[in-house]
């Protein structure tokens, strides 16, 4: 007797949130970067109870049609790559066509969006099924709800962390997207507390002031440095400023956060001995590389990437922090010896 059977769509896309729906601070990530990659120069995050009550990012983006608002909302439906070379240069942070399948299925989700600004639509979901949608007045760009999130997966709410860490991991990756994002506009506030608020003024030295304050963010060293394949840049803090641990590194790679032992290690040796073993400094790293250069098809959440010049790339990031590092001490020296 035959014992195998296909699993329902609303059951498939529960298990493809378990990967790509961790914890509240995904929902947001997924969010702001569909935002991002809808081109928008506003973007607004809103959340209430660590993120499991609601979460609200509101964009001034591209909106999605509304003959598109069914596929937006269905898994591998996506409107970044449609061929199989496209998989090998990935220029937007989103292509798996995952994140709004995967919340829809394990919340109530409400959208409004438009694409003109003058007639838009608005649905509402919940598991993973669509329950109304209509047409509603809406200014240009789209604006997702996310309410009570993994209610009907009860496993998942055992598994997360206390409201306090949830929340700061929701912090954390807004910090870092809007520190790879210098040129966009972003509100954080949490149950209507404004915690982050970036000018979008391409000022990453400004938007470094308002995450970790001016006192620091006014003695970072600038750094930049190119070869053919990359180009690195970004800010760095002075030797004597230190953390224990990495969380202060951002690494930012064409404007996706990504966590990279090889080139976190590759910042570490540009300090070198200036910086005692086990501290971290403050930086922030730009890289820009041809899509072509980079993996990023290698876990759902896309955190992890794989570099085919790795070893290059980690070289020129040393040496150009070594001379930033060296230029600002000489000039350091010298002032004092004015
Ligand atoms: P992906 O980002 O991998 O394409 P998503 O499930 O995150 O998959 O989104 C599906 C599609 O919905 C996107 O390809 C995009 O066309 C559309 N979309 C999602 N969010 C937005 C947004 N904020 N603005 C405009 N379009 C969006
Ligand atoms: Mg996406």
């Amino acid at each position: 007797m035959a014992k195998i059977h296909e699993l329902s769509e609303t059951l498939t896309n529960q298990i493809a949130a378990g990967e790509v729906i961790e914890r509240p601070a995904s929902v947001v990530k997924e969010l702001v970067e569909n935002a991002i990659d809808a081109k928008a120069s506003q973007i607004e995050i809103e959340f209430i109870d660590a993120g499991l009550k609601e979460v609200i990012v509101r964009d001034n983006g591209s909106g999605i049609a509304s003959e598109d608002l069914d596929l937006a909302f269905r898994r591998h439906a996506t409107s970044k790559i449609s061929k199989e070379r496209d998989l090998f240069k990935i220029a937007t942070l989103g292509f798996r066509g995952e994140a709004l399948a995967s919340i829809v299925a394990v919340s109530h989700t409400e959208v409004i969006t438009s694409t003109d600004g003058i007639k838009g639509v608005k649905a509402e979901f919940a598991g993973g099924e669509k329950l109304s949608e209509e047409t509603h007045a809406s200014t240009k760009g789209t604006e997702i709800k996310v309410s009570d999130l993994f209610y009907n997966t009860p496993a998942r709410l055992k598994y997360l962390k206390s409201p306090r860490t949830e929340t700061m991991k929701i912090v954390d990756i807004v910090n870092r997207l809007a520190l790879g994002h210098s040129e966009i506009a972003f509100t954080l506030k949490n149950e209507g507390k404004l915690l982050l608020k970036t000018p979008g003024n391409n000022n990453l030295r400004q938007d470094l002031a308002n995450i970790y304050g001016r006192f620091i963010a006014k003695d970072m060293i600038e750094f930049s440095k190119e070869d053919p394949d990359f180009k690195v840049s970004g800010l760095l803090s002075v030797p004597e400023t230190t953390r224990s641990n990495r969380n202060f590194v951002s690494i930012l790679l064409n404007g996706r956060y990504i966590k990279n032992y090889q080139l976190t290690k590759a910042i570490l040796a540009g300090y070198g001995s200036k910086i005692a073993q086990g501290r971290y400094p403050i930086a922030v790293i730009l890289i820009e590389l041809d899509p072509f250069l980079v993996d990023v098809n290698v876990h759902p959440t896309k955190e992890q990437v794989r570099l085919s010049k790795e070893k290059e790339l980690s070289r020129l990031i040393t040496e150009g922090i070594s001379t930033a590092l060296l230029e600002n001490t000489s000039q350091v020296s010298a002032l004092a010896n004015l």
